[in-house]
């Protein structure tokens, strides 16, 4: 069955059938508490009511016309996406790689029209923009280069959460022209930066006249408890905004946001895409954003984050070698030795998680868990971490 399949992907021995609110159903209709959302895609849940009968409606009625015509659904969630986030203008794609490639090309042209043959991308350790040669490059993981080398020119890189190395960088490299980064590393294990850290980027970045890009594909949309984790603090608009994952909760749509100096960069024929922002898919993310505003799904996030953090330090927190990073619905749990092997376990045990950079277990729970759901994940997840630390503390002391 699976040897017509490209090997890409190391996929578990399981398949559902169908999915409700947090919870995915196998062909035994046995239930499975999806706490990863199908990587920060379904924020909403499974087959969302409003948004499968918007989706179900539009299927009816218009697909797809091509970026030829006009597309008046597109331009009413630009509009919606502007509003919300406090940019400029939106393009829209299909995937998080492609928003980025977009960011990449408008710092690229930024950088011509300011007289800069070479231009130079900052971008930071650990990172992760995506799969495509460009957003390969820019991310921060050797395994992800691994095979695909000469990568392209023009990107340098400095350690995340590092104010002076950016500085540094930023004197040393006079043809760049940007700073591209996740407002949290996602892949990367959860790494949450200082708190100043984005105010900080972004006056680095005034000053120099570089573009601040956020990829916010996994922290946008509600998942850090805000529309956009770069709203945590007053000033740190960036200029370039990259969208995904959640946007269209499953529906696959991204988006690459402008604002400032940013603005007018591309022109007629620089940049498109065929499928990008047809009816279908807009009118599945304004209904994502219209039921996440009508919602107090953010506060929600902001409250049980409290409560999940408390509840797993009361678990774990006398673990010394055991961390514990969150913001909103991101949360990171990161033991000593590689545990891969707890994604099964955790399966086993009816709760979908994840494991990053090897031993990072990872949860991002839909938006709309609730308390009770988050007593499931943080209690199954917990036991399952005393029992890895306690067999393997034997083993190193055997
Ligand atoms: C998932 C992810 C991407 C890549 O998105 P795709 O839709 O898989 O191309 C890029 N950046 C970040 C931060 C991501 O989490």
């Amino acid at each position: 069955m699976t040897e017509s399949l490209m090997p890409t992907y190391g996929r578990l021995d399981i398949a559902f059938t169908r999915g409700e609110g947090v919870w995915l159903y196998d062909d035994n209709d046995e239930a499975y508490l999806d706490a990863l959302s199908g990587i920060a895609v379904c924020n909403l849940g499974h087959c969302h009511p409003a948004v499968s009968r918007a989706i179900s409606e539009q299927a009816n009625t218009l697909i797809h016309t091509s970026n030829i015509y006009q597309v008046p659904l597109q331009s009413e969630l630009a509009t919606k996406l502007t509003q919300l986030s406090g940019m400029s203008q939106a393009f829209f794609c299909n995937s998080g790689a492609e928003a980025n490639e977009a960011a990449i090309k408008i710092a690229r042209k930024y950088g011509h029209s300011k007289g800069i043959d070479k231009p130079v991308i900052i971008v930071m350790d650990n990172s992760f923009h995506g799969r495509t040669m460009a957003t390969l490059t820019a991310t921060g993981n050797a395994k992800v280069h691994a095979g695909f080398e000469p990568l392209l020119p023009g990107f340098v890189r400095v350690p995340y959460n590092d104010v002076d190395a950016l500085k540094m960088a930023i004197s040393h490299w006079p043809e760049a022209v940007a700073v591209m980064l996740e407002p949290v590393q996602g892949e990367g294990g959860i790494k949450v930066p200082d708190s100043d850290y984005l105010d900080e980027v972004r006056s680095l970045c005034t000053k120099a006249k570089l573009l601040m890009m956020l990829d916010e594909v996994q922290t946008g949309i509600g998942r850090t408890g805000n529309w956009f984790a770069y709203q945590q603090t007053e000033n740190a608009l960036p200029d370039v905004l990259m969208l995904a994952k959640g946007l269209g909760n499953g529906i696959p749509i991204g988006a690459c946001l402008v604002s400032g100096p940013a603005v007018g960069i591309l022109e007629p024929g620089n940049h498109g895409s065929t499928f990008g922002g047809n009816p279908l898919v807009c009118r599945a993310a304004l209904t994502v954003l219209n039921t996440i505003e009508s919602s107090s799904l953010l506060s929600h996030v902001t409250l049980m984050n409290e409560q999940i953090m408390a509840a797993f330090k009361h678990a774990l927190g006398h673990i010394e070698q055991v961390q514990i990073r969150s913001k909103g619905f991101m949360f990171g749990i990161e033991l000593p030795i590689g545990c891969t092997e707890l994604v099964q376990q955790a399966l086993d045990k009816r709760v979908l998680i994840n494991v990053t950079a090897d031993k990072v277990i990872r949860l991002l729970p839909p938006l709309i868990l609730t308390a009770d759901e988050a007593n499931k994940m943080v209690s199954t997840v917990s036991e399952l971490i005393l029992t890895f630390m306690a067999e393997n503390t034997v083993e190193s002391v055997a």
